[in-house]
């Protein structure tokens, strides 16, 4: 197999990057004023123009302030899936100088009421698949409008390949009160005001636990997004020629900055997938001769598991990346086995919007998160005695640079504890990750000191799971952990002390039918497991590290 990589890694690469100043927003002007015509998203085969994404997300900026009082500051709620609606809201909203908040589109009511009491929105753009969520909000709090979307507004007469339902359903005229539709906020006649934020404003609001409770918004200024999004660009050195492959989550940092934001910087196209599936993904790469693609490790494993799969087929792509989760090295190596692809891993958080590590493009490892990105300062400390370790010595991961969060939204104590001082610099950022360097400035992740379940890339806080499992009338004490999965990595597991009175009563499967009405289909408890007592210290305190290192040692042995 010859080596398909990569003749654009220069012989050195720069430590450090000018990230402008300006907005996210002038990105996608630029692009437009440069390059008019050219192809901005490949919506299964719809074309969608440079020119055509400016003017939309100008009509809908112009809806969002003139209509619906949107400005700047204010809090706007994307929850869709990967769609042209989605590109064109998140730029229309940073064009009325307000805050993206993107959520998952897994969310269901109760988990939604949550962000929308914690960040308080004007606005929500929602997926018509999804409206029924988030209906009973709307007017609730700070909520007052929702504009529905349908993706099939985009889609060509003829796809290139066959689209997912929810992707070809019809327009469903909804006429609730406080609702617009997309296609007549689009044609309002509404023209923007100005564009007056600055780099220095809040741009992106994305929700994480942190190392620690329920989900916090972490605040990302259009500086912080901007240092991530040109790191990307220039790393994998993307152009106005490149075609990426955009399948990750657009609400998830690592496809908001790799998939989305980065191609609309440097002028490239998108090919656009609404929902993973391997053999879609065979055809697009196929069909637009596409360059770049980052990816996380399940989708990887799904589409080497097509056995027909030849390299010819993706003989287009000169990189395959991702992070977010490790890429096992097993799948790493048949990659490079089947299509002369090495996986380029990276690693960050929502804090950092992206980004803090990167493999060399030239020399990647596996299983590793690479090495520093531009401008990024990382250390591996003791956790408790913040002491720097060596080459080889186990400790929390810390790091610096300009792309790191401004704090937790609304949450004080959280964001002083996020951080630590080391030296005269700058705080350093806290990533209650466990991780060791190796002798050539690689790192590596070993563990984790948060409680967080990693589920092929979408994380699991478990104290949000236990608390939505309290509310079972039958359940008097829970500990939720991570057991691993050979799919996803990880899974979710409920330890659960029924109370007295409900013994025999209700039964494990039960309470899995239970959460799964009640939580997004990668949080719920997929495993179930009746106990007499938990372990806990003397003052109540959960032991769930007990609980899980017994667990891993079971399952060893088993
Ligand atoms: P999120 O805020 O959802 O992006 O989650 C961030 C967390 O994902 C990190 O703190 C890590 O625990 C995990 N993570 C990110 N990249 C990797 C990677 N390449 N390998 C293992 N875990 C990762």
């Amino acid at each position: 197999m010859t080596d398909r990589h990569f003749d654009f890694w220069p012989d050195r690469m720069p430590v450090t990057l000018d990230i402008p100043r300006t907005t996210v927003w002038d990105n996608l002007a630029v692009s437009a004023r440069r390059y008019p015509d050219r192809t901005a998203i490949y919506y299964y085969g719809q074309p969608l123009s440079y020119q055509l994404l400016l003017e939309e997300a100008e009509a809908l900026a112009g809806f969002l302030q003139r209509k619906l009082h949107v400005s700047k500051g204010d809090r706007v709620l994307l929850f869709l899936q990967n769609s042209p609606q989605f590109i064109l809201s998140f730029y229309a909203i940073l064009r009325a100088d307000a805050v993206v908040v993107p959520l998952n589109p897994m969310n269901v009511t109760e988990e939604l009421a949550f962000y929308i009491k914690d960040c308080e929105p004007k606005a929500a753009i929602v997926g018509q698949e999804l409206y029924d969520r988030i209906a009973p909000l709307n007017g609730s709090g700070s909520l007052n409008h929702i504009i529905v979307a349908a993706y099939s507004d985009y889609l060509p007469s003829s796809p290139v390949v066959q689209p997912p339902k929810e992707v070809v359903a019809p327009r469903v005229a909804i006429r609730d009160d406080g609702v617009t539709l997309w296609s007549e906020a689009l044609t309002s006649g509404n023209l923007p005001g100005p564009h007056n934020a600055r780099s220095d404003d809040l741009a992106v609001l994305p929700y994480t636990s942190g190392t620690t409770g329920r989900p916090k918004g972490c605040l990302h200024t259009h500086y912080t997004v901007q240092a991530t999004l040109v790191g990307a660009s220039t790393w994998v050195n993307l152009t106005p020629n490149t075609v990426a492959l955009t399948t990750l989550p657009l609400f998830h940092v690592t496809g908001m900055q790799h998939s989305m934001n980065a191609p609309i910087f440097t002028g490239g196209s998108m090919v656009l997938m609404t929902r993973w599936d391997r053999d879609t993904a065979a055809e697009l790469i196929q069909t637009h001769r596409c360059t770049h693609w980052t990816g996380i490790s399940t989708m990887v494993v799904d589409f080497l598991a097509n056995p027909d799969l030849a390299q010819d087929e993706c003989g287009s792509l000169q990189f395959v990346g991702g992070g977010g989760a490790p890429l096992p090295e097993a799948v790493g190596e048949e990659l490079y086995r089947r299509t002369g692809l090495r996986f380029v891993e990276g690693y960050g958080l929502s804090e950092t919007m992206s980004q803090t590590h990167i493999n060399p493009v030239h020399r990647p490892k596996l299983q590793c998160l690479g090495i520093p990105s531009f401008d990024v300062d990382a250390c591996v400390v003791n956790p408790d005695t913040l002491q720097r370790l060596g080459p080889g010595e186990e400790g929390e991961l810390l790091v610096r640079g300009p792309q790191v969060f401004k704090g937790y939204w609304n949450r004080r104590s959280e964001t002083e504890e996020a951080f630590v001082n080391l030296d005269d610099g700058d705080p350093f950022f806290r990533t209650g990750d466990i991780a060791r360097v190796d002798e050539e400035g690689y790192f590596f992740i070993v563990d984790r000191l948060k409680r967080m379940i990693n589920a092929s890339g979408m994380k699991v806080w478990p104290t949000e799971v236990e608390s939505l499992l309290y509310q079972h009338p039958a359940v008097k004490h829970a500990c939720v952990i991570g057991v691993p999965d050979d799919r996803r990595g990880e899974t979710v597991k409920a330890f659960i002390v029924l109370k007295s009175s409900e013994h025999g009563k209700v039964s494990e499967e039960e309470i899995i039918r239970w959460s799964k009405e009640r939580m997004a289909a990668y949080k719920y408890p997929r495993i179930v497991q009746f106990i007499d007592q938990l372990p806990m210290t003397g003052s109540g305190k959960i032991l769930w590290r007990k609980l899980q290192d017994e667990e891993r040692r079971n399952r060893k042995r088993a």
